[in-house]
């Protein structure tokens, strides 16, 4: 059977609109826009800017971006930082010139390799980097002869010799001799306009860039507050609401974090704390601090925040609403985070990267989810469950989810083949196992797909198998995910060696298989992300593979329990 949300999504998605036109020039009757109240603030200074300073800043920047460096239609630019008060007056500028901004989908702390990998792919000619990540960022341009006069930092601790956003906006703010004209789309345009060059793995292999327009984020901002504000009734105060408070603290360079925890709370009104380095005491401080009402979170944050007895001593009540979203979440975990908040409207919230983003999450019109359950299908999305024998399931029957929605994404930049497999026919095929009850909550029960969760950031095997096979002793090698306690799931690699590095493991057993070991989990330690690294190395003397050579994953997920005795 197809299924669909209960609540219908009303014919008001804009499709002539950019995204910081639709967020900040435009009035909505779903949430009226308000001028003068402070929209973001710095966690760190407890510096706040008006909703009317960071519109500003927007045209600022994008008559700085026009007069400096000739940007506009169709250029892209790479943002490197994590998250920062003027991170998203920057994304918008680049929006109101035409211009593509490409993120990585995960952390921003890349390795040289994997940002070489993403300015070639996106095409960048423009950087924005934050001094934090300012080493791999110059060593990757210098790899791909990246002019360092195109590369702007975005904070105030400027090395010499660069353009900072700070120099930029103060050019463009005053009185530009060329001032931008902001992008102004025709009807029906912003359905193709891409706006985001979003790197993921999708269902499989190495990162690709998934290419979301402007339709699909504002398409998604309207279904979360359908789903919510129109439900929300003022006597509970759920859902979303202008005076309510969130942390800002999933990546922005993640598609989760830049529309479920910056478009949509700020449509709603909200205000957002701009988190750049998130610590559970810090998070616990600022909760307190700014009197913070909503919390998105991923699961290794729910992990620090039930577990740790430190918690015990803030003052949480100011919490009202808890979100966790982006990897799986046990249920030990959900009903703890229950009890911490016993007065908050808790559940979860679910969707991908070539969705953008949110598929279902908790409704307004739920106190709390049932566990487990990732909530309810938003307004517009249609799925269906296909069983292994390729018939739908009924309610309450596992399958693979494959969902539609007016957020899909357009598929993978300049990669068909990759864009065929999963984006079919309007729908797109998750790679999750899932079961849809009777009730409507969705329940993701697996992931049939391959890529790792670490921490809610996708590792791809293929990029790691990729990377170990570079390593001379290394013959053949498969990576799959194994549960941890803190971060989800870590990368377990099954290597077979070369003969030589065989042979003389074999002559000097403990000594040497420890010392390949070391040196295996070092040479991918060097070369990705922290979050990447392989955390166990076991020597196999054949990868199980298909006749067609597929890596037989199952097979090595349940060696992996059988050997170690997971659950
Ligand atoms: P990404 O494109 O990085 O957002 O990853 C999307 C994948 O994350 C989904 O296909 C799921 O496998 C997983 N995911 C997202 N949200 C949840 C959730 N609430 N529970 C379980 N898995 C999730």
């Amino acid at each position: 059977m197809l299924f669909s949300a209960s609540t219908a999504l009303p014919d008001v998605i804009p499709d002539n609109q950019t995204i910081p036109q639709f967020l900040l020039d435009t009035q909505h009757s779903l949430c009226p826009r308000r001028n003068d109240y402070p929209c973001l603030i710095e966690e760190s200074t407890g510096r706040s800017v008006t909703f009317t300073e960071l519109r500003e800043r927007t045209f600022a920047l994008a008559n700085g971006l026009h007069q400096r460096f000739a940007f506009g239609d169709n250029d892209v630019a790479l943002i490197c930082s994590p998250n920062h008060v003027d991170y998203p007056a920057t994304i918008w500028a680049i929006h109101r010139l035409g211009g593509i901004f490409t993120c990585s989908g995960a952390s921003p702390n890349s390795t040289r390799e994997e940002l070489v990998h993403q300015l070639k792919k996106s095409e960048a000619s423009l950087i924005f980097v934050h001094s934090d990540f300012i080493d791999p960022v110059l060593a990757a341009a210098d790899t791909v002869q990246f002019p360092y006069d195109r590369i702007i930092t975005l904070d105030a601790s400027t090395p010499t010799g660069f353009v900072s956003l700070a120099d930029l906006a103060a050019e463009g703010s005053s009185g530009c001799s060329m001032p931008f004209v902001d992008r102004i789309l025709s009807k029906g345009e912003a359905r193709s306009k891409v706006a985001v060059l979003c790197f993921s793995s999708g269902t499989t292999g190495p990162p690709k860039a998934v290419s979301i327009t402007h339709y699909a984020l504002i398409a998604n901002v309207i279904q979360m507050a359908v789903h919510n504000v129109r439900e929300a009734s003022a006597s509970t105060g759920r859902g979303y609401n202008p005076g309510d408070t969130s942390l800002l603290i999933l990546p922005l360079n993640h598609v989760a974090g830049l529309i479920c925890n910056l478009h949509f709370p700020l449509f709603s009104g909200m205000t957002l704390v701009v988190v750049q380095k998130y610590s559970l005491l810090s998070m616990m401080e600022s909760i307190v601090r700014y009197a913070v009402s909503h919390l998105l979170l991923v699961p290794p944050q729910v992990v620090a925040l039930t577990k740790d007895p430190a918690v015990r001593k803030y003052d949480l009540r100011s919490v009202r609403h808890v979100l966790c979203g982006a990897a799986p979440l046990s249920p030990e975990m959900s009903s703890l985070l229950l009890d911490l908040f016993p007065e908050a409207q808790v559940g979860q919230i679910y969707g991908l990267t070539e969705t953008a983003t949110t598929i279902s999450m908790l409704p307004a019109r739920q106190a709390r989810g049932p566990l487990g359950s990732v909530g309810q299908l938003l307004p517009g999305v249609r799925a269906k469950v296909v069983k292994d024998d390729g018939s739908l399931a009924a309610a309450g029957e596992p399958g693979e989810l494959y969902v539609s929605s007016p957020s899909l994404a357009l598929g993978y930049h300049n990669d068909d083949a990759a864009t065929r497999d999963v984006f079919i026919n309007e729908w797109v095929k998750t790679g999750d196992q899932v079961l849809i009850s009777p009730e409507g909550e969705l329940y993701i029960l697996d992931r049939i797909k391959e890529i790792i969760k670490v921490k809610a950031f996708q590792v791809a095997p293929a990029e790691l198998e990729g990377c170990l096979l570079e390593h001379p002793d290394v013959l053949d090698c498969a990576v799959v995910g194994t549960s941890d306690a803190y971060s989800g799931e870590v990368p377990f690699a099954f290597v077979v060696l070369t003969p030589d590095a065989r042979q003389r493991v074999k002559e000097d057993a403990s000594e040497f298989g420890s010392k390949v070991r070391s040196s295996i989990m070092a040479h991918v330690a060097d070369r990705k992300s922290r979050y990447k690294q392989i955390r166990y190395v076991e020597f196999l003397d054949a990868i199980p593979k298909t006749p067609s050579g597929k890596i037989l994953r199952r097979k090595l997920r349940s060696r992996l329990h059988r050997c170690f005795l997971l659950p």
